[in-house]
């Protein structure tokens, strides 16, 4: 068990339908609520529907999303000025750094409620949490899932995969409806990216994927997934690896994606 109540393998999605007979689940709720009293994994707040999931529906709603215009390479929101003012359809941090991925989506900004969730599907064990953020990252970037054939996690490094139990990457990977390919594997523990100012993340994750030999991205179009996306270090150093093994292209997919308001 771990922090969320869910036995390692539990994997049931919060937004899975409920069961038939919804008088069961009532008293199921009412139960666990004044027996266990449990908190919703988010805000702290008590649950009173603990069956359906380790958020509240508070949360879920209250997640903040990215809203057109966005911009057509990393996915951030651009102010509604901008498309008619400029021609292209890009932040400005994008016009000024190339990328190897070809572009990139997420829910919304790792604030909010979508911070909290997924930091209880990260830091809490609360893999069920994957089949809510996996639904709307679904619809958040559909048309870029619809141009790739498989799905790469950003892998853990093992030591830290054998502590956390589970990469909750491949956890998101494995909602997306596109085949999960574990095609990469991380050949060195590096120090956590949200632990480092911006201008060292590159630095800390060059060289630090490598290929799967038995897996062939040749001549496929890959969509990395990953939880969450600051600078793009990560994504970019996975892309290295992936392009430099054939892939047709790279985009990438975060549930959230932390804002650098100050390079905007
Ligand atoms: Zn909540
Ligand atoms: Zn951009």
């Amino acid at each position: 068990m771990n922090g969320c109540g869910e036995t390692r393998s539990a994997s049931r999605s919060a937004t899975s339908p409920p069961p038939r007979d919804s008088i069961v689940r009532g008293i199921a709720d009412a139960l666990l609520a004044v027996l266990l009293a449990p908190a919703c994994a988010s805000c702290g707040a008590s649950l009173t529907s603990p069956t359906r999931g380790p958020v509240c529906r508070a949360c879920w709603d209250a997640i903040p999303y990215f809203v057109p215009p966005l911009c057509a390479r990393c996915g951030g929101q651009l102010p509604s000025w901008r498309v008619i003012s400029v021609s292209s359809s890009t932040c400005a941090r994008c016009r000024r750094r190339p990328s190897l991925l070809s572009e990139c989506r997420a829910i919304g900004p790792y604030e909010g409620s979508l911070r909290g969730i997924v930091q209880a599907l990260k830091y809490q064990g609360c893999r069920s949490l994957a089949g809510g953020l996996g639904l709307r990252l679904r619809d958040a970037a559909e048309d870029l899932l619809g141009r790739a054939d498989i799905a790469v996690p950003v892998p853990l490094h093992s030591a830290r995969q054998r502590s956390r139990g589970f990469n909750q990457a491949a956890e998101l990977a494995s909602q997306l409806g596109l085949p999960v390919v574990a095609a990469l594997v991380r050949t060195r523990a590096t120090p956590s990216q949200t632990d480092l100012p911006a201008a060292r993340r590159h630095a800390n994750v060059r060289g630090a994927f490598a290929l799967r030999r038995r897996h062939a991205v040749r001549g496929l179009r890959v969509v990395v997934v990953d939880d969450v996306t600051t600078t793009g270090a990560t994504l970019e150093a996975c892309a290295r690896v992936l392009i430099d093994a054939g892939a047709t292209s790279v985009s990438a997919v975060t549930a959230a994606r932390a804002v650098i308001r100050r390079l905007e």
